[in-house]
């Protein structure tokens, strides 16, 4: 295909701490909107009258039942999570109570925007951007967690370890995300300690424990845009960032939402699309909660990453992810092609006692496969509840007693109510 005309260069810092600035040549076909379309209106009406819940709660049923599948697909995974779970609390209990720790006031700096970019990018993390903390994504269930006088936000995100990241699904790339959530657990208490020296109040969100979803603030922060595969193409490393939000109340000068280009070349690549194993992305964008977005259908996604490793594959395939947006911008500028589109080199992946699938050739699963439990797991169990006393008529008193123990046993020891951490999961709230 023919070379195109470049719309417009976008000038970005390095990768690393000392990294010379790199430049992204946009192509004028693909230049359409800044960040994300969308309503605002619609995002305000959304949130106060159907507020947002993390998916572990809303979808805890299911979250339990993934428990269980994994132990008996993948039981070295599901002990690998279990170790993982046991190193990353202690750092969420640290991180929750970040927002209690008092400034040192005596040292505030006027406008610190600058320092803290510094200071984060000389910690490791490669994207870093400012913006207006929106309450609209706070879950209804962390609302009265997250402190309402910090009013702005520093979007981080770190860089999930390259090679095992192009292993996925696998055991090996899973240990990959979960050393990155420890590092990013221990950059953002130093960052936020520093913060707090600098004289102002610092609260994390993430890793494993948000407020909410993330992306949205990211985007206005101009850290890139939203993908098909509905995680955030950043980019250094596209969806292979891991994020994290710090509030606070020092004074930021703000960033602005950016286009790359994704929106029209997310409609030209559509690799994410054809490549999900579970056919849980759409190719079709739709309005939802005010935002224009290719919608993850979650039940048909869930039981992938239940019995193959959090599958990821999604993320695996995205040129952006792969080789990185400037070489994939200049790639197109040049060809009007999607760099490594149709290769094996990008498309290919392996799902263990399922087969290699080469670019073009994707599994099937029975119907059946996709069955899972959905919605709360203590209405389930009320419901369940319910349907064994009907079906157990004229129970004398001490077995109608057991089946009242059995049932508020379960109750006690949901994942709802102890508020575990069930996964290491995408975050699929946006
Ligand atoms: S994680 Fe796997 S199943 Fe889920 S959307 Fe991505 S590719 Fe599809
Ligand atoms: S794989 Fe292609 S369509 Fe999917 S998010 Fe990445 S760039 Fe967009």
């Amino acid at each position: 295909m023919a070379k195109r005309k470049v719309g417009k260069i976008i000038r970005r810092a390095g990768l690393k701490f000392g990294d010379p600035d790199i430049e992204i040549p946009i192509a004028v076909d693909l230049l359409k909107v800044e960040g994300v379309p969308q309503r605002d209106t619609e995002v305000s009406y959304y949130s106060r009258e159907f507020p947002l819940e993390s998916f572990s709660i809303a979808q805890s049923a299911s979250a339990v039942w993934a428990q269980k599948e994994r132990a008996e697909h993948t039981p070295e995974t599901e002990e690998l999570y279990r170790e993982y779970q046991k190193k990353i609390t202690p750092w969420i209990n640290k991180i929750k109570r970040s927002g209690e720790r008092v400034p040192n006031v005596s040292s505030q700096t006027e406008n610190p925007t600058e320092i803290i970019r510094n200071k984060a990018k000389e910690l490791g993390y490669s994207e870093i951007g400012f913006t207006k903390f929106d309450r609209r994504y706070i879950y209804q269930s962390r609302k009265s967690f997250v402190r309402n006088d910090l009013p702005n936000v520093i979007c981080l995100a770190y860089e999930q370890e390259y090679i095992e990241t192009q292993n996925i699904p696998s055991y090996s790339s899973e240990i990959a995300q979960g050393d990155a959530y420890l590092t990013q657990a221990d950059l953002s208490l130093k960052l936020a300690d520093f913060i707090n020296e600098l004289g102002f109040s610092a609260q994390i969100s993430g890793p494993a424990w948000h407020f909410g979803p993330m992306i949205p603030m990211f985007v206005e922060a101009g850290l890139g845009q939203l993908g098909v595969n509905g995680q955030l193409l950043s980019p250094h490393f596209g969806s292979r960032a891991r994020l994290q939000l710090i509030i606070t109340d020092a004074y930021l000068d703000y960033d602005s939402p950016i286009d790359y280009g994704m929106y029209k070349f997310c409609e030209l690549c559509q690799v994410c699309f054809m490549r999900c194993p579970g056919k849980a992305i759409q190719s079709q964008r739709v309005w939802f909660r005010g935002v224009e977005k290719n919608k993850l259908i979650a039940k048909r996604c869930r039981p992938v990453m239940a019995r193959y490793s959090g599958c990821g594959i999604c993320m695996k395939v995205c040129p952006i992810q792969k080789y990185g947006m400037q070489p994939v911008m200049e790639h197109y500028v040049e060809t009007g092609e999607v760099l490594g589109k149709g290769t094996d080199d990008l498309e290919s992946y392996e799902l263990e006692n399922k087969g290699y699938f080469r670019s073009g050739k994707v599994p099937i699963f029975d119907r059946d496969f996709f069955d899972m439990p959905e919605g709360r797991i203590e209405h389930n169990l009320v419901e369940e509840f319910r349907d064994n006393l009907a079906n157990m008529k004229n129970l004398d008193k001490q077995s109608e007693y057991e089946l009242y123990l059995e049932f508020t046993n379960a109750l006690n020891s949901s994942e709802t109510r102890n508020g575990e951490v069930v996964d290491m999961g995408m975050d699929m709230g946006f």
